[in-house]
């Protein structure tokens, strides 16, 4: 009796043993959109990005991605979304696709490459998270009880009405929203199904990690990259998990991953660009005539009072309102410093200001608002994921940057960054302490933003 019953399993660890190594499938996870809500999706947020970012016109440059574009459009099996490639005028070492569709190289990138196949790697990455339906996967997941009342109640079929009700859960074309920020899982699965789509067109697959791992050597030296890494982290070893998954590959010689005369035309006509328009930091909202916004604060608090806004902060501290009636500073007594040239620096107090952003989306005016912050402090960084929250009933998000403190040399100081988006445009706070007095400040920090009050 007792041989019957184990005789099965040592057959069963038998042929484990032996069973053949099977190439992963790829196939998109569970999505509580259409695929066709994908491309609607993904064309509303399409114009909102070209709106923000210069779409460039030159027909070779065009053609060129184009080209590439297509021959991997080709190797994609069966039904396929409408994919779309388009040049952005940008510097910075990236390439994003919409779900969808439409995907968007950045000058910068194109003139990081190689070779041909590094471009059409980073391609066939972004197209992989497309047919995967990476993005809108995770924004289901994140939202499993909101989407399908959405869904039901028809709002996603008004047009121009799927962004905007998606804000309203927070995702958006942020860095960090679901639509747009993948898991390790996700940036493995698309580098496969990149690298089986340029196999199919001709280009080495190695390419394709070749040039994720020298954008990730770079990165920390340059800030180009930043943006790339925040929404594509490395899932580990890339070129490794390519060449396992190569070995189901028929047999290829692929073209030479040198520098075509193509390429060489392309990086040409990239150098000659006009440089991308600078794009204006959103305009100061003035004070609006109307009596004081009031607050109440806790014992040993004063108040900060705008026709806008009000506040609390700490009794001993110095309130430096500016002329637009609007922006202030309030800082610990020590809390400022004055640097070689004159300029005031604060490294413990708050900066407050309230701006007109391009979007009313809290994500993409936070997103825009927090660029222009690191383009002007490139020490500072991102140091964790924003958190959304309400403040005094508006949409509200808190960032954490980290930087070298001005107040403690040698010492790191923290910055939380809260964004509110109100009717008249977005309140911002900077809310800056060195790291050895993050315990006394957080709390203080809370504190004040519990005091904060918006005029209605
Ligand atoms: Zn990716």
């Amino acid at each position: 009796m007792q041989i019957r019953r184990v005789l099965p399993q040592i057959l069963l660890t038998a042929s484990l043993l032996f069973a053949a190594p099977k190439q992963r499938v790829l196939k998109p996870g569970w999505n509580l959109f259409k695929p066709a809500q994908d491309v609607q999706m993904g064309q509303e947020y399409a114009k909102e990005i070209e709106t923000q970012y210069q779409v460039v016109t030159d027909p070779v440059l065009h053609a060129y991605v184009n080209k590439i574009g297509a021959r991997l459009v080709a190797g994609i099996d069966g039904e396929k979304f409408p994919f779309t490639f388009k040049v952005v005028n940008d510097p910075s070492i990236n390439a994003f696709a919409l779900p969808g569709g439409p995907m968007y190289v950045n000058t910068g990138l194109i003139a990081a490459a190689d070779s041909e196949a590094q471009i059409a790697g980073v391609l066939g990455h972004e197209m992989g998270h497309v047919m995967l339906r990476h993005g809108t996967n995770q924004a289901s997941k994140a939202n499993l009880i909101q989407i399908p009342a959405m869904i039901a109640g028809g709002i996603f079929e008004q047009q121009g009405g799927m962004i905007g009700s998606l804000a309203q859960l927070g995702i958006g074309l942020g860095a960090n929203s679901a639509l747009m920020k993948f898991s390790r899982t996700a940036e493995n699965d698309a580098d496969l199904f990149g690298a089986r789509l340029v196999h199919k067109a001709g280009y080495n697959p190695v390419e394709l990690a070749r040039f994720f791992e020298k954008l990730e050597a770079e990165n920390g030296r340059s800030s180009k990259m930043q943006e790339f890494f925040a929404s594509h982290p490395n899932p580990g070893n890339r070129i490794k998990n390519i060449q396992d998954d190569m070995k189901f590959y028929p047999r290829a010689s692929y073209e030479s991953a040198a520098l075509t005369p193509e390429l060489v035309k392309a990086r040409e006509i990239i150098k000659k660009l006009p440089p991308p328009p600078k794009k204006a930091a959103p305009a100061q909202v003035q004070a609006p005539q109307g009596p004081a916004v009031s607050t109440s604060v806790p014992n040993g608090f004063k108040m900060h009072q705008t026709s806008l806004y009000a506040l609390g902060y700490p009794g001993d501290w110095n309130a430096r309102p500016a002329q637009d009636g609007v922006s202030a500073s309030l800082t610990a007594a020590d809390g400022v410093v004055k640097g070689a040239n004159g300029a005031e620096d604060i490294g413990h107090g708050i900066l407050i200001s309230f701006v007109k952003p391009s979007s009313t989306d809290i994500n993409a005016a936070t997103e825009e608002l927090l660029r222009g912050i690191v383009q002007g402090n490139p020490n500072l960084k991102v140091s964790g994921n924003a958190q959304t929250a309400q403040v005094d009933g508006y949409p509200a998000k808190l960032t954490p940057l980290q930087g070298p403190s001005s107040l403690r040399s040698g010492e790191k100081e923290n910055v939380l960054i809260l964004t509110v988006m109100h009717s008249k445009g977005m309140f911002y706070g900077v809310f800056i302490a060195p790291e050895s007095r993050w315990r006394v400040a957080q709390p203080e920090y809370q504190q004040i933003m519990q005091t904060l009050r918006f005029s209605r």
